[in-house]
């Protein structure tokens, strides 16, 4: 984990959040060896920073982030009080890409994944780009807006 913010987690300098690939075979295996550590979780106040970082889903995580124990990316154990607002992982679907992709982050507590946020720097310089040129339109009078329509 990085950043200054991992420093001050309970979790800090403690073992046995997540395992290799030699400890474990089941489920079971992981919550046998994960799950004590998942109550020190409980007052940490970076859950949504830690998933955000480790992004478990994405990196098919197996052990402990964010108050979830993990396993190949989904969760098989969580402490009572978690809450959906911490999974700040963005889930790639087919609206990805677009303005709306973004939108259906948002509906989903999540912040936008690359290409969204991408979709939505593009379409804002355009409607900027579109504005100014109503703009420049407008301040030249009407035979200047039929010009500018008509090489656009
Ligand atoms: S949520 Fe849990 S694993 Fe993540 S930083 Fe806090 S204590 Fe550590
Ligand atoms: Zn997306």
């Amino acid at each position: 984990m990085t950043g200054g913010w991992a420093l001050r987690a309970p979790c800090h300098l403690r073992d046995g959040f997540t395992v290799t690939e030699d400890d474990w075979k089941t489920r079971a295996d992981l919550k046998r060896l994960c799950g004590p550590q998942l109550p020190t979780c409980g007052p940490c106040p970076f859950r949504a920073l830690c998933i955000a970082t480790v992004k478990p889903a994405q990196a098919k995580f197996d052990g402990i982030a964010g108050g979830r124990l993990w396993c190949n990316g989904d969760v098989i154990d969580a402490l009572d009080d978690v809450s959906d607002e911490e999974l700040a992982e963005p889930k790639l679907r087919a609206s990805c890409g677009t303005e709306a992709g973004a939108k259906d982050h948002t509906r989903h507590g999540e912040s936008p994944c690359l290409s969204c946020r991408q979709a939505v720097r593009e379409m804002t310089a355009r409607r900027k780009e579109e504005a100014e040129a109503n703009a420049r339109a407008k301040a030249n009078g009407p035979g200047q807006l039929q010009f500018e329509f008509a090489t656009t």
